[in-house]
């Protein structure tokens, strides 16, 4: 099955010059769908994930249906404001932006073996800010996948030796 196929391009959206993929037309497909889960839910096996982690919004989409082939618990990696007890956060800059990202204080235990799950890797500042969460409460992330990757913008630099998974590449 050619993942690839469900995906929608949508130019110059939401600003000028941006490819935006989109990734409902892959969703509202139950054959692409399970299979996407079940690729990356493979790879979350292999690198001996216990918990998952997702940012919002759509990191829940693909996080939670993996967290649950794993038989693991989610963590939601969410924006400002939307935790209601205490937590930690970090900052990361975007082009003309900067954004913050927040988990529980008690998310992670010690130890934890995190695999961090997003629909897409662009920059890699999303998944580096995650990292650097779920390391602060003293949890080991042993893996990161992403259903799409856009190679060019080199996200996975961000996260060195990490392994990491995308099942669908673009250039641009
Ligand atoms: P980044 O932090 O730069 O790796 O951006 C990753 C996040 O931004 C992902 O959670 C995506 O949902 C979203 N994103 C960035 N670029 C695109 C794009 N071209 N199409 C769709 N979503 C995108």
């Amino acid at each position: 099955m050619k993942l690839e196929d469900y995906i929608a391009n949508v130019p110059n959206y939401p600003i000028e010059g941006i490819q935006f993929k989109d990734i409902t037309t892959l969703l509202v497909n139950g054959e692409a769908f399970k299979e996407s889960i079940d690729k990356l839910a493979e790879f979350g096996r292999k690198v001996g994930a216990n918990v998952v982690m997702g940012p919002d919004a759509r990191g829940f989409i693909f996080g939670c249906p993996v967290a649950y082939a794993l038989g693991v618990g989610f963590v939601p990696v969410r924006k400002p404001g939307k935790l209601p007890r205490k937590t930690i956060s970090e900052s990361y800059t975007l082009e003309y932006a900067t954004n913050t990202l927040e988990i529980n204080i008690d998310a992670f235990k010690k130890g934890d073996k995190v695999l961090i799950i997003d629909d897409l890797m662009a920059t890699g500042g999303t998944v580096e800010a995650s990292i650097k969460l779920a390391e602060k409460l003293g949890a080991k992330v042993v893996g990161v996948a992403t259903l799409i990757e856009l190679e060019e913008l080199k996200g996975k630099e961000k996260i060195g030796n990490i392994p990491f998974l995308s099942l669908i590449k673009y250039d641009i």
